[in-house]
Formats: structure tokens, sequence, C-alpha cells
């Protein structure tokens, strides 16, 4: 066979293709293990390691003891002092099925000659995300602490651990030598914390808790390790002569003193798959990230019996959880243009499954946030989804750049309509100017007034929105309560059914009481509690029209943000003209309250609060004569029949004045008030 013929042999593609995985696990050992920053993720690593093994036990001629199946970890390579281990710290075999497991069980059964039916004990831990480290004690005292390192040597990383709070320094008297084996983490609040903190400071940030805690704790400066909030969890112990199994051992270093991983106990591998299930459903509850669950043999003689082979024993297994975290490619940041106008950019990513879902797009909030984490269009980016939560673009990986990925510039004219954009005052957002002239914002906002909370239109949703706007037959709000069916059946997707539908849709609407008209409206800022109180303060649309600022910032629970916003769109003859279209078409613009007021002593009365007041506020003063009958004002006008005047009152005290209005000072109100309440009647 000549040479060329040989290289494309099945043996010679299969060790080239072994030595190719061997090297690029052997590459992402060191960037996890050694730098705490890999460039692929977990589930891609594993996949690699999988594929390795397989091909290995296919080709046992090409066995290497130096491949990372045999292997633990990576070997040291920092400025640490080496850390011989007496016992090997060693990695941990994987489930991922319930056959997985069933499988390890029934192979522990066979290896220590025990009936298939006979119930194991087991210990249940937590499987931390962090990094393992091994403490030594002698004569009570701490006297050196290291990573794994590769299992058989780690780092001296003694003073560094010595910074951690979880530690012990000293074990009670009666307790001599002991190696505490265990997890260095961080808490995810914590991380969170951790990583704002980096990133006001424009410092590097982790993608997430493990890799922080594997940075901070592996600092060449204590000092610097000292500032991280890492913790500790033992779940092993080496040491303990009199003890007989892994959980009596555990229980016994937490009387020392140390926090543990808190195993719980279960008999038979069902018992132990249902534990698993239960965990899995609350393990984003947990403070701490876990990506699996390690079962251990209890009884401590029949670990021994088991042994271990290479780099896992045979009386544990890691059973993991599905990955929350996945690498891929950021292809394009698009720009959304929403209800007012905001501009929000968004990943388009290529498509990755994460916890049984395919992540296409993601939010990336604003410019500020690309800015300060440095996305790239083109960028690999670690991108998360914890439970049901929505996947987040977490940060890049730099180390994966090749030069051809490209800054983001936020767009200076609206993606959709092409007006210039400006940044809110104050705010991280850029909006669009064109108002409702934009057809994103045009659309957004129909949709948003018949959504479910606001005028509750069936069938108006984002595509008909579009559609509709998209063929001018809507140019505002108004609008939709002259298209017809005619209009309707031209549309896609509408029948004579669909289009009648549509049409009692939007008849039904005209009940919705005048808050939900409100809120329907889209005012910036103004959702459905505060449209609920704008509504019961002011009664009507009308009256909100008229009403000034000063007037709205006297409702108490109003800021002055939302009544400047209030004010703004209020005063916008465009948006009046909204209203004007709205009335005309039979929509409930005033409250019911306000027409059909209950009897009570002072029905008729109009009463106007003007200054501050100091025995009462001003809320509870309206409520109070509010529940006699009267109605309440904010301005004062023809229908006023008498104005309360606290402390300070100014322009609307002099135009009582002027109107002639009779004017009761707070005094005078509490005393009036009372005589009415006992008497029931002025
Ligand atoms: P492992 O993480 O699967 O299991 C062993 C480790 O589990 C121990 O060293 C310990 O740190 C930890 N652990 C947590 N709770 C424990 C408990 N209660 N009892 C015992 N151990 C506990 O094995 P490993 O060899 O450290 O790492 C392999 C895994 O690391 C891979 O499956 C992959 O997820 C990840 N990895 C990723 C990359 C990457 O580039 N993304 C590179 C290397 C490794």
């Amino acid at each position: 066979m000549g040479e060329q013929a040989q290289a494309q042999s099945p043996e010679a593609s299969a060790r080239a293709e072994i030595e190719q995985l061997r090297w690029y696990i052997g590459e992402h050992n060191y960037r996890y293990y050694v730098l705490a920053q890999p460039t692929v993720s977990d589930a891609e690593y594993d996949r690699l390691f999988a594929r390795l093994r397989e091909l290995e036990r296919e080709h046992p001629e090409f066995a290497d003891p130096r491949s990372p199946t045999q292997t633990v970890g990576a070997p040291i390579q920092t400025g640490f002092e080496p850390a011989r281990h007496a016992v090997p710290m060693l990695s941990l075999a994987n489930a991922f099925s319930e056959q997985d497991l069933r499988e390890w069980d029934a192979r522990v059964h066979r290896l220590l000659q025990l009936p298939a039916d006979r119930d194991l004990a087991f210990a249940l831990e937590p499987k931390i995300d962090g990094l393992a480290v091994a403490l030594h004690y002698e004569g009570g005292r701490l006297v050196r602490g290291a990573t794994r390192g590769d299992g058989v040597t780690g780092e001296d990383v003694t003073l560094n651990l010595k910074t951690i709070k979880d530690i012990p320094w000293e074990l009670p008297p009666y307790v001599d030598g002991l190696e505490v084996r265990g997890e260095v983490y961080m808490m995810k609040a914590d991380f969170e914390a951790f990583n704002a903190q980096q990133a006001a400071r424009g410092d590097k940030l982790f993608a997430n808790p493990r890799n922080a805690a594997a940075g901070s704790l592996r600092q060449q400066d204590p000092r610097i390790t000292r500032q991280r909030p890492l913790r500790f969890a033992a779940y092993t112990v080496i040491g303990l002569p009199d003890a007989t199994g892994h959980l009596e051992g555990m229980a016994r270093l937490e009387m020392y003193g140390f926090p543990t991983t808190r195993p719980s106990r279960a008999f038979g591998i069902t018992a132990v798959q249902a534990y698993y299930d239960d965990l899995a459903t609350r393990r984003h509850e947990l403070p701490f990230e876990i990506d699996g669950l390690v079962i251990k043999i209890d009884h401590l003689g029949d670990q021994n019996r088991l042994g271990s082979v290479g780099r896992e024993p045979r009386w544990a297994i890691a059973y993991k959880f599905p990955a929350i975290e996945e690498i891929t490619r950021l292809q394009e940041i698009g720009v959304n243009v929403g209800r007012t106008g905001v501009l929000t950019p968004y990943a388009v990513l290529s498509p990755v499954r994460i916890g049984g879902v395919t992540v296409t797009h993601a939010t990336l909030h604003n410019e500020d946030e690309i800015r300060r984490k440095d996305f790239r269009v083109g960028d690999w980016v670690v991108v998360r989804r914890a439970g049901d939560v929505i996947p987040q673009v977490v940060v890049p990986v730099v180390e994966r750049r090749d030069g051809t990925e490209r800054v983001f510039e936020m767009p200076e004219r609206c993606p959709v309509c092409g007006s210039h954009v400006e940044r809110v005052e104050g705010q991280v957002a850029v909006r669009c100017t064109a108002g409702l002239a934009c057809k994103a914002q045009l659309a957004r906002s129909l949709e948003h007034f018949g959504s479910r909370r606001a005028l509750d239109i069936e069938g108006l949703g984002e595509r008909l929105a579009a559609e509709l706007v998209e063929r001018q037959l809507v140019r505002d709000l108004g609008d939709l309560y002259a298209l017809d069916k005619a209009t309707l059946m031209g549309l896609e997707r509408f029948a004579d059914k669909s289009a009648a539908n549509l049409l009692e849709a939007l008849d039904q609407s005209k009940k919705q009481p005048f808050p939900r008209v409100l809120y329907g409206l889209g005012i910036p800022q103004v959702g459905e509690i505060t449209a609920g109180l704008l509504a019961d303060r002011f009664g009507s649309m009308k009256a909100l029209i008229e009403a000034t600022l000063e007037d709205l910032e006297e409702v108490s629970t109003i800021g002055p943000e939302i009544s400047r916003e209030v004010v703004e769109f209020c005063a916008e003859p465009h948006n009046r003209a909204v209203v004007a279209k709205l009335d005309a078409a039979g929509l409930t613009l005033a409250s019911a309250s306000r027409q059909t007021l209950a009897g009570g002593p002072l029905v008729g009365e109009e009463f106007v609060f003007t200054g501050s007041l100091e025995s009462t506020t001003r809320d509870d003063a309206r409520a109070r004569v509010e529940a006699l009958g009267a109605s309440t004002a904010t301005s004062i006008t023809r229908r006023t029949t008498r104005v309360v005047a606290g402390a300070k009152a100014g322009s609307k005290l002099a135009r009582a004045r002027e109107a002639g209005v009779p004017i009761l000072s707070e005094d005078e109100f509490a005393s009036w008030m009372a005589a009415i309440e006992s008497q029931g009647g002025p």
C-alpha cells in the first residue's frame, strides 16, 4: 500500500482524530483549569471528551497514559509552590441519563457481589460548580491548602484559602491530623454583585460563578482573594479512622465547624432517581450553581473495595443536569423599535440548544451594555438560560476573536422610519423622534391598545397591527373604529367570520372602563396602576387634558417625571385629535363613579384642595368628602363649590377669591367635616 492509501485507512484517520482531540482537550483543560477562561462550553467539552473516549475504546492500540481520558485536570503552570497529594484527587465518572445511572448501580452490585435486588445506601450531594481544594490539618491547625492540579500535584494556595471565612484555621483540641476536601465556590448573588463591581471599574467580567471562583482563588496576591466573596463546602474527609460511613464523616466535619454539601441519604437507585428529578426542579432556586448530583456509596468499606480505575473512583458518579450555558456566534446585532420609540439592540445568534430550547435571539438591553461588555458582531459569546428565564448573552469570548469582528454602532436614524434618534435625557435609552408617525411605534401602540389588560380587542395582535399600519389603513388609534368589514376582508387571513369577530371585539371594547382606555393610550411611563390613579383623581379624559403640571404633581403617588409625560402627551395636538376620535367612536372616557355618584350629604358639591395640609394628607381629605358624595377636582372652575386652602396655598387661592368661591382653612374644614359626619348633614 502506498503512503497516500495508508493515510486514508480507517485506522490512520481514527488516529489523526484521536490526536487532534487530545490536543484540543489539552488546550481546553489549560484554559479552564489554569487560566479559568474557557473558550468552549462545558457541554461542547463533554462532547469532545465523549468522542475521544469512544475512539479510544474502538482503538485500544492507540492507548496513551497521557491522554486526557486517563488524567485529571491540567498540570500546574503558575507561580504557586507545588503541593503533592498523599491521596490522589480524582475526577468523577459522569451519568447523563437514568440508564447510565442504573448501569453504574448494576456494575457496583456486580463488583461487590451483591444480589441485584439488594438496595445500596447512597449519600447524595449537590455537585456545586466551583473548584476542588484539599485542606491539611496537623496538630489541629490548617497547615496547607492546595488545588487539585493534575490530581497528583496541585498548587499550594494556603494563604489564599485562609482568607475564606468558611474554612476553619483550627480544629477542636481533640482532633489532630485530617485532610478535608471540598469545593470553593461563589454564591449566585455574590457573583452578580462582584461582576457588577468589576464592570463599574472596567475590569474583566466572568461568565459564571465557577470561572470567577477559580480566577479568584488562584491570585498571586492573597489580598485580592480576600476581597472576593468565596465560600467553601466540604465533601470528603480523609483520616477519621473510626468512621464507617461517608455521611458519618460529613456529620463529624460539621461538628468541627466545616460547612458541608449537606448530603442526604437514599436507599436504592429508584430513590436516587427520584431525588435527582426533584433536585432538577429546585436547582434554580438554590443560592449557588450546581451542575449535577453526586452519588456516593455510603459505606467506606465498600468504597475501598470498589477502588478506582484511572481518573475516576468506582464508588461515586456525577449525574449531570442539562447544561444552562452554551457558547455560540453573535451573527448580527439588530435593533427593535418599541412602543415609545426606544431602540433596543438584540443579538441574532447562531441557533444553539440550551435546556431543550433552541435559542436564536436575545436582548442586548442598550448601547451602554454592549459597550461595557464589548460585544462585537461576529464574536463568540456565552449564552445562558437558567430555567424558564429568558436567554441572556453574558460575555464575549475575547480569546476566540480573529480580527474580523465588527464594533456595533447604534444607528443615528430609526431603522424603521428613518427619522433621527436622540438620547433620552439622563437615561441610557435612545429614542426615535418620529412618535406615532413611525410605523414601528404606531404598530406597537395598536398592539398595546388591543392587549388584554388594555382594551382587550381579541384579534388585534402583532401581525394585524403591523399590517394595518403597513397598508396605511390605520394612521392613529382612532382609525381603528372606522374599519369596516369590506376593508378587513381585503387583508391577509381575513374572511367573513374573522372580520365580523374583530368588529365585534372593537365594539365590545367601547364598554371597557376609563382606566383601561387611559392605560391603552400608551402614555410613556403610565402603567395600569398609574392609569387607575389618574382616572380616580381626575375622573375624565377631559379633566386630565385640562390639568396642569402642578395639578398632577399634587397626586401624591405620581412623581414629577410621570406628571411631565402626562402633560406633554395631553398638550400634543395629535394626541388630542386621537382622543376626540375615540370619544366620537363612543369609548368610555370618564370614570363611571363620576357619572353616577352615590348619594350622601355632599352630593352636588365639588371640592378643590390646595396648599399643604398638616393634620391629614390631601388624598385622605379627598377620600373623606368623596365618601359623602362630593366630587373633587384639581382646578377651580365654575363647578367648584368649595376650596380648602392649606398652608402656602398659591394661585388657586387667588383664583378662588376672584371667583367668589367659599374658602375653608384647614381647621375650618376639619370642624365642618366633623359636624357633617356626626349629624349626617351640614
Ligand atoms: P467533574 O467536574 O465532572 O467532577 C469532579 C469535580 O466535581 C471535583 O473535582 C469537584 O471539584 C467537583 N465536585 C462538586 N461537588 C462535589 C461533591 N459533592 N463530591 C465530589 N466532587 C464534587 O470533573 P472534572 O474532571 O473536574 O471536570 C470535568 C468537567 O469540567 C467537564 O465535564 C466539563 O464540564 C468541565 N470542563 C470544561 C472545560 C471547558 O473548556 N469548558 C474544560 C475542562 C473541564
